[in-house]
């Protein structure tokens, strides 16, 4: 059993960006192993490496009954097309706002062997491979609102039961200029 536990918003892993993989070894295949089995026991969409306390560019997903995972991601946007609609985070469990993304994407990468492979996903897919992407730049899906949608978010994570004075989440603000464009 390789179910590990999830690290919450306050963890600075969270907010570190993570390195590139380069080794396609042995424990780069028990990483996803860990993270998929992870993700599943948590019955989430998507989980990456950082929320596990490991700082590589990995991340595993389970969206529309397609279980998987990518490696060193690269995304591409094959149009302008948004959606807007509620999104959340193992890392912060319990709290969904609605959130801002592409709506189509095309993810290129690796699997666990080292061959290069890409991912073509609308929807909740490419949701998802935007927020885990995110994740490995130590973005999370809260730093993605607007100030009212985040002033929403921060209320519901302050009133969380896991919530953490000690430990208080840090939000950025646009990290990467106006989402979108
Ligand atoms: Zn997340």
């Amino acid at each position: 059993m390789s179910v590990t536990p999830i690290r919450l918003l306050g963890d600075p892993v969270l907010r570190s960006p993570a390195d590139p993989v380069v080794d396609f070894d042995k424990e780069l295949r028990r990483l996803v192993r860990d993270l998929t089995e992870t993700l599943l026991d948590a019955r989430g969409a998507g989980l990456a490496a950082p929320q596990i306390g490991v700082g590589l560019r990995v991340f595993s997903f389970d969206v529309d009954d397609v279980i998987g995972h990518l490696i060193n991601p690269v995304l591409h946007f094959p149009d302008e097309e948004e959606q807007d609609g509620p999104e959340g985070c193992l890392s912060i469990p319990g709290v969904y706002v609605d959130t801002k993304r592409r709506q189509n994407v095309v993810a290129k990468g690796f699997n666990r062997h080292g061959d290069p492979i890409q991912i073509v996903g609308s929807g909740l897919m490419a949701r998802c491979a935007q927020h885990e992407t995110d994740h490995l730049d130590g973005v999370l899906f809260v730093d993605r609102l607007d100030a009212a949608r985040r002033k929403e978010a921060m209320k519901a994570i302050r009133e969380s039961e896991w919530y953490n004075p000690e430990a208080p989440p840090l939000v950025k603000v646009s990290p990467h200029g106006v989402f979108g464009r």
